[in-house]
Order: structure tokens, then C-alpha cells, then sequence
């Protein structure tokens, strides 16, 4: 197949999905993410002394076909595991931490991390792609954006009937707690026990290969909760969910010896597009996520997918056409 130069905009599992798919497919794929590590929302934390908090997506699940076949390639690559619980579902958790669930997939891609996408433009046959650092300017034939709605809202504004469709996705947000005690903390019960403020709350430490001598809490706040703090400081945010927490889990009594927030500002799909992806006019621009069928890791896996085959299947009668 000729070379097709083409940029994946977001490094979470949507872009890299995709972007693996295509690059297999012969294609010249390069993945740019304003992070600084992979995964996107399946997101890790590690400390110095060697503690992990998963503060974006705990564990994945999914009965689709094709995503547990890319999650036995990941745990197959030993980044990831597959977890029977007491209730009998299977649960996927990445080793050593969530964001490394995506990291197979990342193999052999060029990606570019620290690189904030601020504008794309086409310009004499090709598209230019603006970064906030103004120090590179990528030259490529298309663009695929897998950032949240709203974001991609902003980078295709050129396009009305693309942003028309991506103001009508809607995002809940969430503040996740880390909290690490020394010793053992008893976790008070299941999710059902957990005051409304709080949607989860997951003792890391007890995850598989994360062995330290702390315990770690994930608690994230709900939507409503997240919401009414949404613009308060990362101290005051801790503080507030550490006396959450402390209502529902009885070891978390003592004095943490790591204490932070993160704020997920676009966490959970509340409306989806109800489609897999959208694509402009001109064909130039593909843009999914998540948030295009619902809000789980398994329909980031089928947005990319589907992104990926269309790209493949449109190149290619393009090519019989030429
Ligand atoms: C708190 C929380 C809990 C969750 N729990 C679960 C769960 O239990 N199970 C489950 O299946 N799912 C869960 N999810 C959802 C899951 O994490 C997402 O569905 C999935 O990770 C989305 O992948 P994505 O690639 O579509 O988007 P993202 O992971 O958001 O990836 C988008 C990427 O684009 C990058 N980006 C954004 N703007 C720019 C820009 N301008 N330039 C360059 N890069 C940019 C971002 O840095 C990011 O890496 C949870 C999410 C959160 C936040």
C-alpha cells in the first residue's frame, strides 16, 4: 500500500487502536498526545517510592469479541490481567498499572508525547498541524482526532457539521482521590455502602502486582459531586474527599501519608454521538472516542476500530479508483 501520512491526535486506547490497526495496514501513522505518558483516562500515578494509583478507569470490562481479543494480546505481552471476581465477571486490570493496557498497542508507533494540539489547518493539498510548544509544524494527508467531543469541537472547527453533532456529546466530570495509609485499610464494603458523594472507592494495594508495604485508595467523586466543586483548588478538593472517604472506609482514619486530586474534566460520556465515528465532508478529518458509543474503554476500542476500517476501506477504493 503507498505510504498515506496520516496524524492520530490522542494516545488513550481510541487513538492508539487505531493508529496500530493502520500502521500494520502499511500505512505512515504518527500519534501525538499533549500527556506525558499513554493511556489517556486508563490512567497510572506512580510515586517515587514506588506506589501506583489508577485514578482514571479501575479495571475494564466487556463481553465485545474483538476488544477481549486485543485484551488476551495485552495480558498475553504481560501488560495486563484477567481477574475472575467473587461475582464471576472478568475483569482486566494493566501491569504494572492501568495505562499499560494500551502500551502493546503502542509498539513500533511513532509517538509524540508533550505535544498539545492547538489547530489544524489544510493548507495546498495538505494538512498542518499546529502544536502549543509553535516548535513543530507536521505535514500530513489526514487527521484523526480522538480527544473528547468538546475538545475536538475546537480543532474541527472549520468544519459545521462536524461540530454541530460534537455539541450534542455531553461529559460528566470527576475528581478522583488518591490517598496512600501505611499499614492495612479495610475497604467498609462494596460500592452500594459508598455515601452519594463518592461512585467508587478501590483499594489499589489489593489490585494484582501492585505490592507495597501502604495501602492506596482510589475514591472518585460523582458527577454531581464533581460538578459542584468542579473549579476549587487541588488541596481543598483532597481534603473534602478524604472526609468522604472517611465516612465509608474505616481504615482511612489516619493521617495519609500521600494525599492528591485529580480532576477529570470530560470523564464519563452522558450523551453519546451514537455512532462509532464522524467524518468530515471531504473526508480529510475522522474524529471518535469513547464518548461516540458510550462511556467505557470497550467503546473507545470499537470507536477506533471502526475509524481504522473505514480509513483502510475508503484508501482502498481511492487506490481501485486511481
Ligand atoms: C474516573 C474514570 C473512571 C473510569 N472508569 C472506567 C471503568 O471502570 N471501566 C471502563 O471501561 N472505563 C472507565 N472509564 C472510561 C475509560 O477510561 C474511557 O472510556 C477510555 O479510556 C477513553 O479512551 P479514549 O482514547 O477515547 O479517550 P482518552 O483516554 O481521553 O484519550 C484522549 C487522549 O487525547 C489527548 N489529548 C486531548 N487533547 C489533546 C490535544 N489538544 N493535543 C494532543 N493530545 C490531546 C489526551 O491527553 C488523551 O491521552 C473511566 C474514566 C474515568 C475518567
Amino acid at each position: 500500500m503507498a505510504l498515506m501520512r496520516v496524524a492520530v491526535i490522542g494516545a488513550g486506547l481510541t487513538g492508539l487502536t487505531c493508529a496500530s490497526r493502520l500502521m500494520r495496514a502499511g500505512m505512515d501513522v504518527r500519534v501525538f498526545d499533549k500527556g506525558r505518558g499513554l493511556g489517556g483516562r486508563l490512567a497510572s500515578r506512580r510515586l517515587e517510592n514506588g506506589l501506583r494509583f489508577d485514578h482514571g478507569a479501575t479495571y475494564v470490562e466487556t463481553d465485545d469479541p474483538a476488544f477481549l481479543r486485543t485484551l488476551e494480546f495485552v495480558c498475553a505481552r504481560g501488560a495486563g490481567t484477567k481477574t475472575v471476581w467473587a461475582s464471576g465477571e472478568a475483569k482486566y486490570v494493566g501491569l504494572p498499572g492501568m495505562s499499560s493496557l494500551v502500551r502493546p498497542l503502542a509498539e513500533g508507533l511513532p509517538v509524540t508525547r508533550r505535544a498539545q494540539v492547538t489547530a489544524i489547518e489544510w493548507v495546498q493539498g495538505e494538512w498542518r498541524i499546529f502544536f502549543e510548544s509553535d516548535t513543530v509544524q507536521e505535514q500530513v494527508d489526514l487527521v484523526i482526532l480522538t480527544v473528547p467531543a468538546p475538545q475536538a469541537a475546537q480543532l474541527a472547527a472549520a468544519y459545521p457539521s462536524l461540530t454541530s453533532a460534537l455539541d450534542a456529546v455531553d461529559f460528566d466530570p470527576c475528581w478522583a482521590l488518591m490517598a496512600a495509609f501505611d499499614g492495612a485499610t479495610a475497604h467498609a464494603g462494596g460500592d452500594a455502602a459508598l455515601p452519594e458523594s463518592l461512585t467508587k472507592l478501590s483499594v489499589e494495594s489489593d489490585k494484582p502486582g501492585r505490592s507495597s508495604g501502604a495501602s492506596c485508595l482510589v475514591a472518585h467523586a460523582s458527577p454531581e459531586w464533581s460538578r459542584a466543586h468542579l473549579e476549587e483548588d487541588l488541596q481543598t478538593v483532597a481534603d473534602l474527599l478524604l472526609s468522604e472517604v472517611r465516612r465509608a472506609c474505616t481504615g482511612a482514619s489516619a493521617t495519609p501519608s500521600y494525599l492528591s486530586a485529580h480532576r477529570w474534566r470530560y470523564a464519563r460520556t452522558s450523551t453519546s454521538l451514537a455512532r462509532p465515528y464522524l467524518t468530515s465532508p471531504d473526508g480529510r478529518l475522522f474524529v471518535g472516542g469513547d464518548w461516540c458509543l458510550g462511556n467505557s474503554a470497550e467503546h473507545a476500542h470499537a470507536s477506533g476500530t471502526a475509524m481504522a476500517n473505514a480509513v483502510l476501506e475508503a484508501f482502498s477504493l481511492r487506490r481501485r479508483a486511481s
